[in-house]
């Protein structure tokens, strides 16, 4: 394939965030911008973001907001939701609900959103780069959390390399439950990671997070 053609490839990857926060403080050196990745491997009941643990987009419900004005109902092509005797939700049958968000575009109130949109790197680095001067004058840049973020890795790799080239300070909040080959690319390129395990002990890593902690042990051993 010639160059050009991979490098439009490339601009065109896609990926799937649920947030991105500027001004943060707490996730870095100096100020910065976290962009929030969907998708995770591991299920620990604390998980501070719950709505990232699946990779794809998601309705969510919050049900102190619904005020039982019965539209999201009504334009349900997929019958997925069950309302109470006064409109409001009842219950969102994932099984059947297809995320297209039609729902939450009907809610007045913002009880039903539709967490998590696809992406391309282009679009990331529109916001990111509006505090560039930001960066520079604290020595901030970006982090990448979530979810996992390494859980995307083909989108997580052009990411890193595109604001790598910016000269970005780069960070990486992962719980390190990745194949090393998948990001090692974009781990050459970060220059901090805040790497959080769960627990040390496998038996109760088992038991909490869903997954053996043997990869990232392995994997925290290889980070230097
Ligand atoms: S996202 Fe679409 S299918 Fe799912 S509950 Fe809302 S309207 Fe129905
Ligand atoms: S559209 Fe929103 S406010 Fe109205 S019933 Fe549905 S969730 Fe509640």
């Amino acid at each position: 394939m010639p160059q050009k053609a991979i490098d439009e490839e490339k601009r065109t990857v896609r990926g799937t965030i649920f947030d991105i926060q500027r001004f943060t403080v707490h996730d870095g050196p100096g100020i910065r911008t976290a962009v929030f990745m969907k998708g995770c491997p591991l299920r620990c009941p604390w998980c501070q973001n719950p709505e990232s643990v699946r990779k794809t987009p998601q309705m969510t419900y919050f049900p102190m907001q619904c005020v039982g004005c019965g539209s999201c109902v009504k334009v349900c092509q997929q019958k997925a939701i069950r309302s109470t005797g006064k409109n409001l939700v009842e219950k969102i049958n994932l099984t059947l609900c297809n995320h297209c968000g039609e729902c939450a575009v009907s809610c007045c109130s913002r009880a039903l959103q539709l967490i998590g949109q696809s992406v391309s790197v282009e679009e990331v680095s529109d916001t990111v780069m509006k505090d560039s001067l930001f960066y520079q004058n604290s020595g901030g840049g970006v982090t990448f959390t979530g979810g996992e973020p390494t859980y995307q890795p083909e989108f997580l790799t052009e990411m890193v390399k595109h604001f790598k080239k910016q000269g970005l300070h780069l960070v990486i909040e992962t719980c390190g439950m990745f194949p090393w080959d998948s990001v090692a690319e974009a781990l050459s390129l970060i220059d901090i990671f805040y790497l959080d395990i769960k627990h040390v002990n496998d038996e109760k890593h088992q038991r909490v997070t869903g997954q053996s902690n043997a990869i990232i042990l392995e994997n925290a051993r290889r980070i230097d």
